[in-house]
C-alpha cells in the first residue's frame, strides 16, 4: 500500500487560529496513525496579504501545540520556476489557453447572465481564439474544464460527492500580474510533494471538482479528500473573534495547556465512543478520517476549562512548570535570574488552586517578587491586637527549625505550638502569616507556604510584617 503523506498548507494572512489547528491536528494525526508524512507548506502567492509575523505565528503555534512536520516548511513564493513550467505546459497541451477578455468584456457578460437568472460564468470566448495579439496585450491564463460529464469523488468525511462540469467554467490559474492562483498552486503542489490525503475545511468543498480536473488534466492521480465542517461559536454562530479568543496563541496566553488544547480539539469534530480525555498516543492509535463528524462543532469554553483543570492536576509537574515559567516570563519574573522556589513545587501547591497557567502565575509571583503591600482587607480582619505578638513568637519558634527540616509538616507542627501557647485557633496564627508571606490571605496551607517562601525569606518576611502591622 502506498505510504500516506498529509498536509498542513494555511495561507499566512494571519495567526493560526482553532479552526485551521483542528485542520492541522487531524492531517498530523492522520500521518501518525498510518506511519506516513506530515508536510507543512505556506501557501504565501497572496503578496499582498501573507506576512512574515503571520508565518512565524503559525510555526510558533503549530510547535506550542508539538504538531512536529516531518517535510517543510515549504513555500509556494520559492516556487514560481516551477508553476510557470506547468502553465507552459498546459498552454503547450491545450490544456489551458490564454483570455484576452476585457474587464469590460466580463462585465457586460457577468450583467447579462444575471439579468436571465443565470449563475455568472465565463463563457470560453477565448477558448479557440486564435487572433493575433500584441506582445504586451494583458492576458490571463484560463484552465479549460471539460464541457460535460461529472466530476465525484469519495470524500472521507462526508461521503460520495459530486458536481456536474458544466456547473463549472475555465476558471483562471494565471493572473494578468502573471500571479497564479490558489487552485492552481494546491494541485501543482500537492502533486510534487506526493500528497495521498488532503484533509481541510469544507470551505473548500467547491474547490475541489477544479482541482481534480486539473490532477486529471496533468495526467496524474489526484489524492483522496476530507473535508472537516467548521466550527461554531457557544452561540451557533460560525466561530469569530467575538467569541474571545480564537487564535492558538491567545489560548495559551490565556493559561490553556497545549495537551488540553488538543484534546479538545480533537473531540471537537471527532468522536471516538463518549470518551472525553485522550492521551496523544491514545489519539494517534484510534483517529481515522471516517469518525470525522459530518456537521458542524460548537466551541464550548467550559469543556476547555475542564480539560485544562484535568491536565494541570495529571501531567507530569515538570511539563506543567514548563508553561509557568513562560506564564512568569510574561509577568517579567525569569526564574533563572530571580530567587524562588521550584517550579515543580509551586505547581504541586497550586495545581488545584488555579484554573488556568496565567492564574497560577499570577497567584505564585508573591515568591518570586518581594512583598510590597498588604491586602487591605485582609490585615483590617486579620490583624488584631495580639497579631503582632504572635508573629513575634512564631518567628523565634521558626527560627528553631534547621533548615534542612524547612519542610510543611514540620513549619505546621511548630506553629500549633504558637497557637497553644496563645490559646487561639490555627487561623490567627496563620493568617497573619498568610498575610505576611504572601501580602494576601489565601494561598495553600501555611507550612506549604512557608516552605515556597523558603526559610531565611520567610524570616524577613515576618520581620517586615511585624514593622508594618506595629504601625497600625
Ligand atoms: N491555503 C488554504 C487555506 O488556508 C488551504 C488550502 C488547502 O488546504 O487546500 O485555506
Amino acid at each position: 500500500m502506498e505510504k500516506v503523506k498529509t498536509r498542513f498548507a494555511p495561507s499566512p494572512t494571519g495567526y493560526l487560529h482553532v479552526g485551521g489547528a483542528r485542520t492541522a491536528l487531524f492531517s498530523w494525526l492522520y500521518a501518525r496513525h498510518c506511519g506516513g508524512t506530515f508536510v507543512l507548506r505556506i501557501e504565501d502567492t497572496d503578496r499582498e496579504r501573507s506576512t512574515q509575523p503571520a508565518i512565524d505565528a503559525i510555526l510558533e503555534s503549530m510547535q506550542w501545540l508539538r504538531l512536529n512536520w516531518d517535510e517543510g516548511p515549504y513555500y509556494q513564493t520559492k516556487r514560481y520556476d516551477r508553476y510557470r513550467e506547468v502553465i507552459d505546459q498546459l498552454l503547450a497541451e491545450g490544456k489551458a489557453y490564454k483570455c484576452y477578455c476585457s474587464k469590460e468584456r466580463l462585465e457586460t457578460l457577468r450583467n447579462e447572465q444575471k439579468e436571465k437568472g443565470l449563475k455568472p460564468r465565463y463563457d470560453g470566448h477565448c477558448r479557440d481564439d486564435h487572433s493575433e495579439h500584441s506582445p504586451d496585450e494583458p492576458y490571463v491564463v484560463r484552465f479549460r474544464n471539460p464541457d460535460t460529464g461529472v466530476v465525484a469523488f469519495d470524500d472521507m468525511v462526508k461521503g460520495h460527492i459530486e458536481f456536474q462540469n458544466s456547473e463549472l467554467d475555465d476558471f483562471i490559474i494565471q493572473r494578468s500580474d502573471g500571479s497564479l492562483t490558489y487552485n492552481f498552486c494546491v494541485v501543482v503542489d500537492d502533486y510534487d510533494m506526493g500528497i495521498t490525503h488532503v484533509i481541510r475545511g469544507d470551505d473548500h468543498v467547491n474547490n475541489t471538482p477544479r482541482q481534480i480536473n486539473l490532477y486529471r488534466a496533468l495526467g496524474v492521480k489526484e489524492p483522496v479528500f476530507g473535508h472537516v465542517a467548521m466550527i461554531l461559536g457557544d452561540d451557533g454562530n460560525k466561530l469569530s473573534k467575538r467569541h474571545g479568543a480564537v487564535s492558538v496563541m491567545q489560548y495559551r496566553e490565556e493559561g490553556y495547556l497545549p495537551e488540553a488544547l488538543v484534546n479538545y480539539l480533537v473531540r471537537l469534530g471527532w468522536s471516538h465512543g463518549d470518551q472525553e480525555i485522550f492521551s496523544v498516543p491514545e489519539m494517534i492509535e484510534l483517529f481515522t478520517p471516517e469518525q470525522i463528524n459530518k456537521s458542524a462543532s460548537s466551541f464550548n469554553t467550559k469543556k476547555l476549562q475542564w480539560l485544562n483543570a484535568h491536565y494541570m492536576k495529571t501531567l507530569p509537574r515538570e511539563e506543567v512548570a514548563t508553561e509557568l515559567k513562560w506564564h512568569l516570563g510574561r509577568l517579567g519574573i525569569d526564574t533563572d535570574k530571580v530567587e524562588g522556589p521550584a517550579l515543580e513545587l509551586v505547581v504541586k501547591n497550586y495545581c488545584e488552586r488555579a484554573h488556568t497557567l496565567k492564574e497560577m502565575a499570577e497567584k505564585a509571583r508573591c515568591y518570586f517578587e518581594d512583598i510590597k503591600e498588604y491586602d487591605a482587607a485582609g490585615v483590617k480582619k486579620w490583624i488584631k491586637e495580639n497579631s503582632v505578638e504572635i508573629l513575634k513568637d512564631s518567628l523565634e519558634t521558626l527560627q528553631a527549625i534547621p533548615a534542612a527540616e524547612w519542610q510543611a509538616a514540620t513549619i505546621d507542627k511548630a506553629l500549633e505550638g504558637v497557637a497553644a501557647k496563645h490559646e487561639v485557633g490555627m487561623a490567627k496564627v496563620g493568617q497573619p502569616l498568610r498575610l505576611a508571606m504572601t501580602g494576601t490571605p489565601s494561598s495553600p496551607g501555611i507550612g506549604d507556604t512557608m516552605e515556597l517562601v523558603g526559610r531565611e525569606r520567610a524570616f524577613k518576611r515576618i520581620e517586615q510584617a511585624i514593622a508594618a502591622f506595629s504601625q497600625k
